[in-house]
């Protein structure tokens, strides 16, 4: 992971939020080559989940939004993580973290799902868990605090003026369900999908853009009548589709990945079945990637209850009112980079490189003059990246010799390196063109490349 994270900040991924100033715990800023990557994935996502389906529909809902919607979603009152500080060292963990490790280690299982802080502090109590900084065991009392940012609107003191960031996206689609069902031709089973920010107030530190306080979802809410449709069908179509997106578009090795079944215990009390695609991070192992779970109609109906409004749909087959059951998969855009950057992090002998599947690469492909100081080679090189700008996201590179141009373009995952020398001007009208993945050369004819980089994705 360290291997993974200095690549990342040397060249332009990822870098540390507010850096400058010292920073802000659990915040990162993405640079021009992880703004890349993170807006293909996005893109990706996007394509396949929405534009790729007759069945789902896009929403774009605001980020701030009135407490009112997350004091029914639960979330105001139930979305909190228990925390603990060692009093020797001043470090911060959430308890159920300590104690998962904490088993972990033992080589068993421990649930801690809806343990109340006592009954937390109580396990690190009989277990001797010793702080993981300083190994001394001097444990605060166990805090529970709430995951939501609250937001002050407006000038006015009080209740009316209380808004929060949306700590997840899910919200702006059930409050939006009747204006998508009367503007729009949608009918049961659809869905609905979104992508954008959420934001939480996360306390672990550590393992990169895995949890940050602000990050990127991709979520679809699934609604369909459960008298009609059979539940299961969906749940495990969404399955196989999530596997296919991570093994087939995002090119991650399918050994690293697996699907955990929730508890009863684990489970939401209203979700029917949760489970979670799982990938294998250097840092800890297999941890959540993806959630998937069935929630019945407990979300609309909450918004019913609180709003007062019919959320209800009119089935015109059988004239009957229906509060349509959901099936939600939930990913955040920045832990599926992650993923896809340590999955495609490569070492052979000298070399680094990311293996990443073309088509998610920031450059598609890089032009290089041989030698920067001969006008006749930069003119054509220049004339062919021109070109070729037109279709794709092509890096101009003319520092340096050629084998330093290689070595930075393979760690920011360019496939191809395409060279323009005197044999081109002179001799063939063909370049020399450089896979990353096995550092192998060909000439290709001027007027073939675009084909190339189009068939190769
Ligand atoms: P975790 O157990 O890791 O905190 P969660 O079960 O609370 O996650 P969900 O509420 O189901 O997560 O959110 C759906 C998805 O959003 C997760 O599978 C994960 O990919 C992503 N996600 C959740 N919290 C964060 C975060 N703080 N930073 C980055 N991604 C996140």
């Amino acid at each position: 992971m360290e291997k993974v994270a200095a690549l990342c900040k040397r060249r332009g991924f990822i870098y540390a939020g507010s850096e400058i100033y010292g920073g802000v715990a659990n915040t990162y800023d993405y640079g021009p080559m992880g703004a890349e990557l993170l807006r293909n994935i996005r893109n990706l996502w996007w394509n396949n989940f929405v534009h790729g389906r007759d069945d789902v529909v896009g929403l774009d809902a605001s980020l701030i939004s009135s407490h009112k919607i997350w004091d029914a979603s639960g979330h105001t009152a139930g979305f909190s993580d228990a925390m603990v500080d060692c009093k020797n060292c001043k470090g911060r963990y959430r308890a159920d973290h300590v104690i998962e490790d904490h088993f972990a280690k033992k080589g068993t299982e421990q649930n801690v799902e809806g343990l109340t802080p006592e009954e937390f502090k109580k396990i690190m109590v009989d277990e001797k868990i010793k702080c993981a900084k300083c190994g001394k065991i001097d444990w605060t009392d166990v805090r529970k605090f709430n995951l939501l940012f609250p937001v002050h609107l407006g000038i006015v003191e009080g209740d009316q003026s209380l808004a929060y960031l949306r700590g997840e996206t899910a919200q702006g689609i059930f409050v939006n369900f009747k204006n998508v069902v009367d503007s729009t031709r949608v009918k049961l089973p659809f869905g609905i999908a979104q992508l954008g920010k959420s934001f939480r107030n996360e306390i672990t530190l550590g393992n990169s853009i895995f949890r940050t306080i602000e990050f990127e979802q991709g979520e679809i809410e699934y609604f369909f009548d459960p008298d009609k449709t059979n539940w299961e069908e969906i749940f495990n179509g969404f399955k196989d589709s999530m596997w296919d997106f991570a093994v087939n578009k995002l090119g991650v090795n399918a050994d690293n990945l697996r699907w955990r079944v929730h508890s009863d215990d684990e489970r939401s009390f209203y979700s029917k079945r949760t489970e979670d695609l799982e990938y294998n991070y250097p840092f800890g192992g297999f941890k959540e990637l993806w959630g998937l779970a069935y929630r019945t109609d407990y979300d609309l109906n909450q918004h019913i209850k609180h709003s007062g409004k019919d959320l209800s749909i009119l089935d015109t087959q059988t004239n009957k009112k229906v509060v349509p059951h959901v099936i939600e998969p939930a990913v955040g855009i920045n832990r599926l980079m992650l993923m896809t950057l340590c999955d495609a992090y490569t070492e052979e002998g000298e070399r680094s490189f990311l293996k990443l599947k073309p088509s998610l690469a920031p450059y598609r492909a890089a032009v290089f003059p041989l030698l920067a100081n001969k006008p006749e080679l930069v003119e054509k090189a220049r004339e062919i990246y021109k070109t070729l700008q037109k279709d794709f996201r092509v890096a101009w590179d003319d520092r340096g010799n050629i084998g330093k141009r290689y070595a930075s373009q393979d760690e920011i995952g360019t496939p191809y390196c395409i060279t323009i020398d005197f044999d081109t001007l002179e001799k063939d009208q063909k370049v020399t063109i450089r896979f990353r993945d096995s550092a192998a050369q060909e000439r290709i004819a001027i007027d073939q490349i675009k084909d190339y980089l189009i068939q190769n994705t």
